[in-house]
């Protein structure tokens, strides 16, 4: 049998093809399926630190990190060891365990909330904390920010970032942002201009009495990324004088922009948080929490119900302990994350200049997104400005080159602690050669 050469893609066809007839796109999410940068989406068969490999034998440097929770790199063998010591002992009980606790514990203590509960997924995670929301406060409705993704909630899937964006103009998307959420729902959740302080201002002025929740993500990473103004910040911390509850989505963020996540990061103090990724090291997790005057409004302890089979699962449990323990022993891992984004994003901009492509880069903490446009890009509306084709180019010039970045021009990148010299290096080598093939193209 001959090895597969180094640049077949015949197994991920053969997979793509095989995924296509049983699953729809042969993806179980979305953006897998390369809709918006073409090519044939690579199957993965391993991963370990900062690198993937596929199906044919390819390997890759992943800017990934499966879209965030693999902030320690992949098959780090202290979370493997913790699963595996886990599974030994019985992969789900259907009753509380000790595991739980501990994580509970350590992310009240990390974090500052008192009360925490798990959940499978980000999406969850919202859905609940939007529930807990309005049983907490008996209003109805909800505003959120155009161009923020909270998960595929029917609430929440209004005028959403992430894929959505990525598939706008196949969908033609409005408001709601998908078929199969009635105009009903989307007519509870109201929606502004991520960054405009003034118009936050005033529909909480006009509304707020309403309004049970104002849910946000603390730094945009589903239209790519996007900072918040200090403006901005100070206009969502007065939302909670008008008794609704100011719920930070920090799925993305949490644990990822600082211990304390992107609030932490950023000095602002939310009512309820929402996490995933991170928190699961790699396995399904998703939680919310905050005071216990607010939390002991769920179940059984309170009247708003929300439960799960698999909730508190052993192994993922045992996966986001052994995550969160690794991040705490390692106080510095913040600022190397931080000097290495800041570096690639250095990098990235010269090797655009010095072929003439124009982009705009917006990067926080190890997230990043390379806008195709000559910025500034702080909400939506300019973030949608962005030369998609452009990007798609530059994105097949990197993944040839043995570099995986996010298929889509309105994601982020997530580094982690195995990014090394190397992978810089290599990388900027390869975004510049990409970055010439743009101007070819
Ligand atoms: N909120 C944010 C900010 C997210 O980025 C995501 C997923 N990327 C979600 C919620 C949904 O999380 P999940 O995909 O785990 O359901």
């Amino acid at each position: 049998v001959q090895p597969p050469a180094p640049s077949s893609t015949a197994q991920s066809e053969a997979l793509f093809e095989r995924a296509k007839r049983v699953t729809p796109g042969g993806v179980n999410s979305p953006v897998r399926a390369f809709r918006s940068v073409g090519g044939v989406p690579r199957f993965m068969a391993s991963a370990e630190g900062a690198y993937l490999t596929d199906a044919d034998g390819n390997a890759y440097i992943d800017h990934i990190g499966s879209w965030g929770p693999m902030i320690l790199g992949h098959n780090h063998p202290a979370i493997r060891d913790a699963i595996v010591a886990a599974a030994a002992h019985g992969t789900s009980f259907g009753a509380p365990g000790w595991r739980e606790v501990d994580l509970a514990e350590l992310v009240c203590q990390i974090t500052g909330v008192q009360k925490v509960r798990f959940v499978n997924s980000g999406t969850e995670a919202t859905m609940s904390a939007l529930r807990l929301a309005r049983g907490f406060t008996g209003r109805k409705y909800t505003l959120k920010f155009r161009g923020n993704y909270h998960g595929h909630a029917d609430a929440l899937l209004v005028e959403a970032g992430s894929g959505l964006m990525t598939n706008a103009a196949e969908l033609g998307a409005a408001a709601p942002s998908s078929a199969g959420v009635p105009d009903e729902y989307a007519r509870l959740t109201l929606v502004a201009e991520y960054n405009d302080a003034s118009a936050l201002d005033a529909l909480m002025a006009e509304r707020g009495h309403e309004i049970a929740a104002v849910i946000f993500e603390p730094v945009v990473g589903n239209a790519g990324v996007l900072l918040p103004s200090a403006e901005f910040l100070a206009a969502l911390d007065r939302v909670k004088g008008n008794g609704a509850l100011l719920i930070a989505d920090e799925v993305m963020t949490g644990f990822r922009l600082s211990a304390s996540g992107a609030t932490g990061r950023l000095g602002l103090t939310p009512d309820l948080s929402c996490w995933g990724k991170i928190i699961g090291g790699g396995l399904p997790v998703g939680a919310y929490g905050g005071r216990a005057e607010i939390m002991d409004y769920v179940s059984p302890e309170g009247p708003v119900y929300q439960a799960g089979t698999l909730s508190g699962n052993p192994l993922a449990m045992s996966a986001g302990l052994a995550t969160l323990q690794a991040l705490q022993a390692d106080p510095g891992l913040y600022d190397r994350l931080d000097t290495y984004t800041a570096r690639l994003a250095e990098g990235l901009q010269q090797a655009a200049d010095s072929v003439g492509v124009t982009v705009w880069i917006n990067h926080i903490g190890s997230m990043l997104t390379v806008f195709f446009q000559a910025g500034p890009v702080s909400n939506y509306t300019e973030a949608a400005r962005s030369d998609t084709a452009a990007f798609a180019v530059w994105f097949q010039g990197l993944l040839k080159r043995g570099v995986y970045w996010a298929p889509s021009q309105y994601e982020s990148i997530f580094i982690s602690a195995a990014h090394g010299e190397t992978e810089l290096k290599v990388t900027l080598q390869a975004a510049r050669a990409a970055f010439a093939e743009v101007v070819q193209a």
